[in-house]
């Protein structure tokens, strides 16, 4: 996977293109990823016994893993993803911009 929970993700398209959030989840399965506070939906709540929170409410919807892209931690910028393997023969990241390693 090229993005993981917890990294900063930028938008490349759509409603939020060129906003930041940070991966809450990573859908592996759907090729999708849950960020926090970005492609928010509208929904329509009804009240239940446990739902203490009724009538619209705003929630994310997961995006297309292609509509990321992974925000490098040395660089600030949106970056492609390489790899890397150390010489212990573990795989990291690199970024494609400023060639530094993301894992450490
Ligand atoms: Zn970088």
């Amino acid at each position: 996977m090229r993005v993981r929970q917890n990294d900063t993700v930028e938008v490349i398209s759509g409603r939020d293109a060129g906003k930041r959030g940070k991966v809450q989840q990573v859908l592996v399965p759907n090729d999708r990823v849950l960020v926090e506070g970005l492609n928010l939906v509208k929904r329509h709540q009804k009240p239940t016994a446990n739902m203490r929170q009724a009538g619209i409410i705003q929630k994310e919807a997961p995006i297309p893993l292609a509509k990321v892209m992974l925000v490098c931690p040395r660089c600030n910028k949106a970056a492609r993803v390489g790899h890397r393997f150390l010489e212990d023969g573990r795989k990291v990241r690199a970024c494609r911009r400023c060639n530094e390693m993301i894992d450490l």
